[in-house]
């Protein structure tokens, strides 16, 4: 899945890899790809001894006709030349070596092959005028779900003895005319999250637990090992061992809450039509003191994959999604943009006008707020939300169905 491109139109992206069996001998498709690895090689050689930056135009005037000398089709050598570019710029950038190809994998453009999901078949034209049919080989059902999508570009592998397809569909997205906003904290212990209507009128609060305290204790395990072994520990099997399996936890226990969270919160935004704001955490990373809601040990990485679901399972819904910079939203007074002030317990209390409110509550408001300062369509600037009221200390949480947040029915880490 990939999120839109400025200047694009919102699109999901979707692969479907499959295996594929041709009809007949495939030789004329392994001599294919043989010369499109040794085309894209060449591409890369001269690339690198020229050590500038090439336009696509560039690229265009100094390789094509050589490409389509070799037999090549006009787009095959387009995807060509611009594949060993990227190969190019991406060893560059992590200061790597010239790039050398040995699997054999091809990018094919759309012109270049024709899809038939009813028969499952794939023709795919090669190098002088070769043509191959292949048998896409998967149930139905994975395929359905692409009718109606359009596909643009596909990738076909040669690994150990068998042949794959990755199909690139892409969907446009028109995303419903949202009724409410829902933001969206994430933070260590919780994950919070506030419907509020456009003109600032909270509706529904929910908080959900976060696995982190599980995750976390994962990975102080891998490393009081890997302290144990400083040198050795790659080396010696029954650690490695050790180590993957906890690693292993790690990741099951992370993507399982992630899918789950997601399509949960998609599902309530669909209810109340929300569009979701989100916090940018790239602007955590460039901010040099890192937010403290942010456990530094675990790093970005969970809160990401949490916020790629949401994300994910909001645009299968056509909902939109929005991050704004979260920098401060959980020390400014959602109502007047005074600082807050510790009142207690995950209590913060503003000296100013005497806001008091839940630590988290208080950053989606301000998440809210951030998003509709910037989108006069809905609310008005500068009028604070409604909730939770000043004297209703802690939070506005209490007593409501949300209770429910911290409850059984959404006891989303499993134990
Ligand atoms: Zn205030």
């Amino acid at each position: 899945m990939s999120y839109p491109v400025r200047g694009e139109e919102p699109a999901v992206v979707e692969a479907l890899k499959v295996r594929a069996l041709p009809e007949g001998s495939c030789d004329k498709l392994l001599e294919f790809l043989r010369l499109y690895r040794d085309a894209v090689q060449m591409v890369v050689d001269r690339i690198w001894s020229l050590d500038v930056k090439l336009s696509k135009k560039k690229l265009h005037r100094l390789f094509y006709s050589d490409l389509v000398k070799l037999g090549l089709r006009a787009h095959h050598a387009k995807e060509v030349y611009m594949y060993a570019r990227s190969l190019v710029g991406s060893a560059r950038g992590n200061g790597g070596r010239k790039p050398v190809l040995r699997k054999l994998s091809a990018r094919v453009d759309r012109y270049d092959y024709k899809l038939d999901l009813d028969s499952m078949a794939l023709t795919l034209k090669l190098h002088d005028g070769h043509e191959v049919r292949l048998r896409l080989v998967t149930s139905r059902g994975r395929v359905e779900k692409f009718r109606g999508w359009s596909n643009y570009e596909l990738v076909v592998k040669y690994d150990g003895g068998e042949l794959w397809v990755s199909i690139y569909f892409r969907r446009a997205v028109r995303p419903l005319e949202p009724r409410t906003v829902m933001s969206i904290d994430l933070n260590f212990d919780n994950v919070t999250l506030a419907v509020l209507t456009l003109d600032g009128r909270l509706v529904r609060l929910r908080r959900f637990k976060t696995p982190h305290r599980k995750v976390l204790t994962h990975r102080i395990w891998i490393e009081r090992i890997q302290g144990r072994y400083p040198r050795s520990w790659r080396f010696i099997r029954s650690v490695r061992r050790a180590i993957e399996r906890h690693g292993e936890r790690v990741r099951s226990i992370s993507w399982d809450y992630a899918h789950k969270l997601g399509d949960l919160v998609a599902k309530l935004a669909l209810k109340y039509c929300s569009l979701i704001v989100l916090e940018d955490l790239e602007k955590l990373k460039e901010s040099s003191k890192r937010d403290r809601r942010f456990n530094k040990r675990l790093g970005l990485w969970f809160y990401r994959r949490v916020q790629f679901c949401v994300e994910y399972e909001a645009r299968e819904r056509n909902l939109e999604v929005v991050k704004v910079d979260p920098r401060g939203t959980s020390s400014r007074c959602p109502r007047c943009g005074g600082k807050l002030f510790e009142g207690g317990y995950r209590v913060l209390r503003c000296r100013r006008c005497g806001f008091t409110g839940d630590r988290d509550v208080i950053a989606t408001l301000n998440l809210y707020r951030r998003y509709v300062s910037k989108h006069p369509r809905c609310g008005v600037p500068g009028v604070a939300p409604n909730a939770p009221k000043p004297d209703e200390a802690p939070s506005g949480m209490q007593g409501s169905e949300d209770e429910a947040m911290t409850s059984n029915h959404m006891n989303l880490h499993e134990s």
